[in-house]
This record gives C-alpha cells, structure tokens and sequence, in this order.
C-alpha cells in the first residue's frame, strides 16, 4: 500500500509532463491526488429516451444504430461523420468532426449506451461527438456520476480522474482526524469512506454527504486550532497590572465617553488585572469612537510600566493615530514614537533605538513594525486597527513580539455572529454599540451623470460653508480599467476646468509614503477643499471637518466596503452627504446601491450585502483575514460551521491529537501566506 506522502510519480501514467501539470494544481503526493476535490459531478446514471432529450442539455440514452457511418471528406483538416441511431421513442442524428475511426466502432443493429449534449434547431435534434460504451461492458464514460475536477493547461478531466482512481486503489485515504463520538454525533462520513465516495460516488446523495464531511471537517480542523489557541493563552501568565485608574486620561479628554465606549474600556481594564494575557475584539460601526478605546488601553499599559504597539493597515491611517494621539497624551507625559516603511533608513533606527530603550511609551506604526529590527523594551500591550485586514497567524506571530502580552483588535466590519466566530473564535468580544452623541446619519443619495452640473454645485455649496469633501474614484490611472473614473484624470479634471478657484488634492496608493502623508496632513489641517482619492482612504481616516463624499462609479464597491468609505464624513457636528454616481443602468446594481442610501446602519448593510452579492464575494476577497478554506465556503455552509464550532469545543480544555494538530498547523500557515 502506498502512503498519501509519496510523490505522484508512483502511479502510472504519470510521467515527468503529467506530474508538472498536477504540480500546477498544487497536487505533489498521492494525499494531495485525494484531497483535489471535484468542484461538481456530471450525473450520467439517468437513461433518458431520445424524445424526452432537450436542447443545450446533456443526456445519457441508450440506442440501437441504425446505418453504418457515413464519411464525408469536406476538406483539408476537416471530415464529418454521420450516424442515425433509434430507441423506440425516436430518432436523433449523431456527427463526429474527425473522429471517423470512433464512429466506425459502432455496428449496426448493436445497442450502445450514449452520452453527450444535445443540440436542436429548427430541423430537429441531433447530437456531437457523444461518448458511447456496450450496455455491457462495465460502467465507465455512461451510466455512473462521474466527477469534474478543476483542472489546468494540457491536463483533461479523463486523465485527472483516472490518476485519482488509481491512488484510490493503492494508497490509504489520509488519516482520519475527527474522533469518532464526532462521526456519530454528527453523522458523518468517516475518512476512507468519504475520499471514495467524493471522487466515485455511487448516488448523488453520496456525493453530497462525502462533500458535507470535507466542509465539516475543514471548519472542525479551523475551529480546534481557535481553541487551541485560547486554550494554551489561558494558560499563559502575565503580571497583574495593579494601577488601574483612569482619571487623568478622562481628564484630558475632549469630551465625555459614551456608554458604549466605557462598556469597552471597562473590560478591558479588568482583563488587565487577571495575571492572564488578555485577548479581545473591540467592535463598532465606522464612527463609534474604537480609537478612544485603543487610547484608553494603551493608557494603563503605559501606566503600568509598559510599552504599547498600536498597528495601523496604511500608513495614512498610522500617521493619523500617531496625529490625534500624540495630541491627547502629550500633555499626560506619555512619548509617543511613529515607525512607518517611508522612514529613511537613519531615521528608522534612530526610533527603533528609542523603542529598544524604552524611551518611547506608545508606539504607532504599519506592518513595519513587525519585522523583527524592532524590539522592545518592555512590551505590555499591542493594539491592532481594522483587524479584519489581518489574518489569525499574522494575529498569533503579533502575540509573539513580547512575552504573554495583551492583545486588542479593532474592527468595524460589521460581521455576521458565525462569521466573527470563524474569524475572532479565539478572542473576547466587546461592542462598541452606540454612537457619540449628537451625530446625524449621512444623507445618502444615488444619482445619475445627468445631474452632474448639480452635484458640482453642491460640492461648491459645502466648500463656501467652510467644509471639505471627498470624492472617491475606483482607479488611479485612466487605462488602469476601462470606463471607470481615474482619480489622477479626474483630480486634473475638477481643478483645471469645474473649481480652478479651489485647491485639489490627490491621494492613491502608488504615491510615495512621504507624499501621501503630506496631502492628508493638509487635507486634515483645511489646506485643500476636495481630495479627489481612491479606496487608501476607506479605513479609519478622520478629518472631521469633511462633510460630503462623492463616490464616482459607485457600482465598482461592495456595499460593506461602500459603508466604509462613506464613514470618513458624519465625523462632525455639521450635516453630511454621501453622493453616490453610477453609469450602471443594471436594476440589481441600482437596488444594491439603493439599498445603501436607505440606511446608515453597518450590520444591516452586511445582511443586505450578503443576501445580494451572495457568498464569496462579501469580504471582497482580498482584504478578508478569513481562513483559506479548500471546500468550504463559510457564507453557504453556515449550519455545518456551527456544528462543526460544537464540536471543537473540547479542545478549549485537551489537546488535540498529533494528526489534528498537523492539520491545524497546515490550515493556518496556508491562511497566513495568502495574500492578504
Ligand atoms: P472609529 O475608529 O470607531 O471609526 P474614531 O475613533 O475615529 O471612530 O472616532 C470618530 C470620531 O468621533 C472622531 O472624530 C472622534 O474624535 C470622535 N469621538 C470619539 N468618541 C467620542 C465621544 N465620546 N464623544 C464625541 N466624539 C467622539
Ligand atoms: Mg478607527
């Protein structure tokens, strides 16, 4: 018997061509054959009679010849053969483009059993190059599910399944990982079992429980490791932080807390005095007032003798942090140091010298700051932002820069419960459910390029009132993406021809990091009317004083992401708006946007983005921090996620088994090194 590790080339057939084909697929071992699932079968067990055959369908149908082939030469490169074949209900007419040695295999007066895609027009059906067997030879292109597989250049679907059923044969399945009161409870397929029926299913149904089984054992692997990991933090020890008042932070802030928000710290505060490093989410809607929190955590670290980190996805959004909170705390003694990529290299390791000396008390930084140059002196606290753009490794590895430090994330992505489970299942919840006082919702409204000149007057109208907007386009360059708005044509645009009075900036992410921080340090300080950008400034920005966006070709965003984006104004006291333009004339679109427009509610935006975008696209792909999963897909299979979350639990107090664990390891590290 053959082992799942061994390499592909053991089976026959698969020579040095066909193995770099597999390796295109990723596939490498026999255990990797076996774990490339079909992404849908083709059911051919049904016999359907050729009456009953419809156009654009494939069929499965059983037949009698009824001439011998007939081959015309209709030129070079090119012969057609015919073929008319009978059952009792009718006739259907077969051609096969340059396979006359195939047809000539049919005899006459013999039944075949024939498989292919019907064709019809006007003068009736007929059918193209079918694949057909003897009803009594053993099953193998008709009468059985066969399974499709993704598959690459050079590689046909017939060799792939014909690799997969070899090792099948003569290697043992990967080795069950999910304990059998598991299997029972849950009535579930057991390893061995499933991997033959999923690549050969007998029935549909078989199918469908083989494909059940994956799911749920993906998530289980996924959710034993979120258990793992508050299991063995819990059993990690920190010391106790013993000062733990807050009076003169709130004392210098600007104004009074929310509930929400002391609801928050209040937690926090208390997980600081357990001796256990803590673990939480902090989440909130865009505009609930998280930095507030983060301000307040990094506050009693600080005064417990101990350095905080506070991670920022962009640089625009750390310098901004490091802005605001070097602000706040100046007057409280706390040094606050910032450690971004755009730094010269001189000016880096001067800070990180003051970071390993202790000197700095709160430092703010991107990824930079993970690398391993920076080091500590003490570090009690990190603090990531928008954590929904970080992944549960690049979360574990953040753990790791100090020894037992405590751990807050932030996030606004409003999240279905389930799905913060999947992602934040190892962590503390506390939510930021209220917004500050006195904040109006942003109108939103959805309008069309008719009413341009009308829009324009309006962006006039706030930058006469003293305010600032935004307009966000979904492209830098112009031939970046056809017929969408570039921001660097139209930021020329508005201010050579519609405001040359006025002062336009322009920010994207291919500036430099220097350059990007000059505009928003500008554009926050009132030196520029409109920003013209592009999605750099959809988290976290806070320019207060910014009261309209204008989102050109708003149909390119996903809702959540619309939501987002929309969240940079209503930061003020003054009335704001939201404007969104689309060319997009598609009602699903306009409904989607509309949709945006009648509500200002995060969560609610998320269902309804859900429910029309569907699964997959939701977090829009890229910036998701959700697992990798191979067939599971944690917008469809919600049911089978909890269950299989259930049944985790137990390893919130046990280890799990040394072939669970590896399977834990492979799914994170997988995670972890997609992008992200
Ligand atoms: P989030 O990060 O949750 O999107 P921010 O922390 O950026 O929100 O806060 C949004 C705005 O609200 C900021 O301008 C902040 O100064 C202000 N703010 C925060 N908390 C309060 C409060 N309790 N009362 C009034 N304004 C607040
Ligand atoms: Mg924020």
């Amino acid at each position: 018997m053959a082992k799942p590790s061994d390499p592909v080339t053991i089976l026959r057939g698969v020579g040095p061509t066909k193995a770099k084909q597999l390796e295109q697929l990723g596939i490498r071992t026999l255990g990797d054959l076996l774990c490339h699932f079909p992404r849908g079968y083709d059911d051919r067990t049904r016999l359907v009679n050729i009456a009953d055959l419809e156009a654009g369908q494939s069929a499965c149908f059983k037949a009698m010849v009824m001439n011998s082939p007939r081959t015309a030469h209709i030129r070079k490169g090119l012969d057609i053969t015919k073929v008319t074949v009978a059952d009792a209900s009718a006739r259907l007419s077969l051609t096969f483009f340059n396979q006359k040695f195939t047809a000539d295999q049919l005899t006459v007066g013999k039944e075949y059993v024939f498989f292919g895609s019907v064709s019809g027009d006007y003068f009736g059906y007929g059918m193209t190059s079918p694949v057909f067997e003897s009803p009594e030879c053993p099953p193998v292109l008709t009468r059985r599910i066969l399974p499709l597989y993704p598959l690459t250049a050079g590689l046909s679907n017939a060799a792939l399944f014909k690799a997969v059923t070899q090792a099948l044969a003569i290697c043992n399945p990967p080795e069950e990982v999910l304990p059998p009161e598991v299997l029972q409870e849950y009535h579930i397929l057991p390893a061995d079992r499933a991997y033959t029926a999923i690549h050969t299913p007998k029935t549909m149904e078989e199918a469908a429980m083989a494909k059940r089984r994956m799911i749920f054992e993906e998530f289980f692997v996924f959710s034993a490791g979120l258990a793992q990991l508050r299991r063995t933090r819990q059993t990690r020890r920190t010391a106790p932080y013993t000062d733990t008042d807050l009076t003169p932070f709130l004392a210098a802030l600007p104004f009074p807390l929310t509930g929400a928000q002391k609801r928050a710290i209040e937690d926090i505060r208390r997980d600081m005095t357990l001796g256990i490093p803590m673990n939480r989410l902090v989440q909130g809607d865009v505009g609930s007032g998280k930095t507030m929190v983060a301000a307040a955590a990094a506050f009693l670290a600080i005064r417990n003798g101990r350095q905080c980190a506070l991670m920022a996805p962009t640089e625009i959004l750390a310098e901004q942090h490091f802005a605001s909170l070097g602000k706040l705390f100046a007057p409280l003694n706390i040094r606050v140091e910032l450690l971004t990529g755009s730094l010269t290299p001189k000016e880096k390791a001067l800070r990180r010298e003051r970071i390993a000396q202790g000197e700095a008390n709160l430092v703010i930084g991107t990824h930079a700051l993970l690398t391993d140059s920076t080091r500590f002196a003490n570090l009690g606290l990190v603090i990531t932002d928008e954590q929904h753009r970080f992944g549960v490794g690049q979360r574990s590895a953040l753990g790791s820069k100090g020894e037992n430090v405590h751990l807050l994330v932030m996030s606004a992505t409003p999240i279905p419960r389930t799905l913060a489970l999947l992602m934040y299942g190892d962590l503390d919840v506390s939510l930021v459910d209220e917004l500050p006082p006195g904040r109006e919702s942003v109108d939103t409204f959805l309008v069309s390029e008719a009413l341009r000149p009308r829009i324009n007057a309006f962006i006039r109208k706030q930058v006469t009132e003293g305010h600032q907007c935004y307009v966000v386009c979904p492209a830098v360059e112009e031939n970046e993406e056809l017929g969408v708005k570039a921001a660097e044509v139209w930021a020329e645009t508005l201010q050579n021809t519609v405001f040359p009075d006025l002062c336009i900036a322009l920010l994207h992410g291919q500036m430099k990091g220097k350059e990007k921080e000059t505009v928003m340090a500008e554009f926050a300080a009132g030196k520029a009317d409109v920003l013209v950008a592009t999605t750099v400034i959809e988290v976290g920005v806070d320019v207060p004083n910014a009261t309209l966006m204008v989102i050109e070709d708003a149909d390119r965003f996903g809702l959540s992401q619309l939501h987002q984006l929309r969240g940079r104004v209503g930061r003020g006291k003054a009335k704001s708006y939201c404007i969104l333009t689309t060319r997009n004339r598609n009602p699903e679109t306009l409904a989607r946007l509309k949709a945006l427009c009648a509500t200002n509610d995060g969560f609610q935006i998320a269902q309804e983005d859900l429910k029309m975008r569907g699964p997959g696209d939701f977090f829009g792909s890229r910036q998701s921090g959700l697992p990798v999963f191979r067939c599971a897909d944690p917008m469809c299979d919600l049911e089978t996620l909890q269950q299989a979350q259930q049944a985790a639990q137990p390893y919130r107090n046990q280890a799990p088994s040394p072939a669970l664990q590896m399977r834990i390891e492979a799914l994170f590290a997988r995670s972890d090194t997609a992008p992200n």
